[in-house]
């Protein structure tokens, strides 16, 4: 689903890469932490996925699809499959929670009927149901990263790419959170989060990868965070006590969730049924653009999301929903876009 292959990055002006060789795959429905000091490059890993930058060397396939191959063009398009959210949550602060959400859906076109229905499912799934009229400033800040997370999720994207999601949040909040992605991802997206919460990558037990340098130097299957010398404890010691016994308790719980329900236990926003559109569309706003390769990018058609045909990981035992990409293709046909400045087409 997402494959570095000997990816190396350099930015323009540094001495040392901020990518060395670094080479994992992730396959769909994982949960991979992605650990390390600060400066060692995780967001930078998750910028190239999302393709607001192009590795210097090597090759990133997402979804099926070569990141240096994709034009301009196509990437809003590719962009609709990955949901991503920040430290620093991006609201629109003169939205509400309703508008906040339904943005997404309104830059890629989608019918006022689909916003009214799939608005307040996604905000259910993030505990906010009942929320919807409040302004981002009369939420708390745990709160904001839910509707962020509600945003980032309303159009169904098959990946969610978190970049130290809990990094403005305290200890408990940041529990809540993290529990709320482990749900997300038992629901089937595949959920790659760059983190410090090292509580809760040890009780979690998901696959963890760790850079240094820009060096992929762990890749473990069931790991815990290691090296916790780069973590700025700014919490009294009591305070991470506590987080660590309520994340156990999130992680026992969720368990307990998934283990017994085998249904799934995340209700899942409704889709539109639309065929996807190979029609060109004008490039939506705001959004950061790598530059262009070289090679000539004649119009090629929208490629639907691939089906990985690699076999599964051992976390896709829980049952995800069906992916169903069609209706991303709206907007295109409709040629709507948004000039709203602070949130790009696809967060
Ligand atoms: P992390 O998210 O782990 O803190 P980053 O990916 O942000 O790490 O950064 C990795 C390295 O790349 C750092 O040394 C950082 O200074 C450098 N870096 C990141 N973005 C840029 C940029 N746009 N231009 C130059 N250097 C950058
Ligand atoms: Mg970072």
């Amino acid at each position: 689903m997402i494959r570095f292959e000997h990816v190396t990055k350099r930015y323009r002006g540094t001495a040392k890469p901020a990518l060395d060789d670094v080479d994992f795959e992730v396959q769909r429905g994982e949960f991979v932490f992605l650990v390390g000091a600060s400066g060692s490059g995780k967001s930078s890993c998750l910028r190239l996925i999302l393709r607001e930058d192009l590795p210097s060397e090597g090759r990133i396939v997402v979804l099926g699809r070569d990141t240096k191959s994709l034009s301009n063009r196509r990437t809003p398009y590719f962009r609709r499959h990955i949901g991503s959210v920040f430290q620093d949550f991006r609201l629109l602060p003169s939205k509400t929670v309703f508008q906040n959400v339904a943005f997404t859906l309104q830059v890629i076109g989608s019918s006022r009927a689909f916003v009214k229905q799939a608005v307040p499912e996604a905000l259910e799934l993030v505990g906010l149901a009942g929320m919807a009229k409040r302004m981002p400033h009369e939420l708390s800040g745990g709160e904001q990263q839910r509707v962020a997370i509600a945003r980032a999720l309303v159009n169904r994207p098959q990946v969610l790419l978190a970049d130290e999601p809990t990094g403005n949040l305290d200890p408990a909040t940041s529990v809540d959170i993290m529990q709320l992605l482990a749900r997300i991802n038992a629901s089937g997206t595949t959920i790659l989060c760059a983190t410090h919460e090292a509580n809760f990558v040890d009780q979690m037990q998901r696959r963890v990868i760790e850079l240094k340098h820009g060096q992929l130097v762990r890749d473990e299957r069931h790991g815990g965070y290691g090296d916790r010398s780069g973590i700025k404890t700014l919490e009294p010691q009591v305070e991470r006590g506590a987080a660590a016994v309520a994340a156990l308790t999130a992680v026992l719980e969720l368990q307990r969730e998934v283990s017994g329900n085998a249904t799934g236990a995340v209700p899942t926003p409704a889709r539109e049924g639309a065929p996807a559109s190979p029609a060109p569309a004008a490039e939506p706003t705001g959004s950061p653009q790598p530059s262009e390769p070289t090679a000539p990018t004649a119009p090629e058609p929208v490629p639907a999301a691939q089906d990985d045909p690699r076999p599964e990981p051992p976390t896709a035992a829980v049952p995800r929903p069906d992916v169903d990409v069609a209706e991303l293709g709206m907007a295109d046909r409709l040629g709507l876009r948004s000039n709203d400045d602070e949130v790009g087409p696809t967060s």
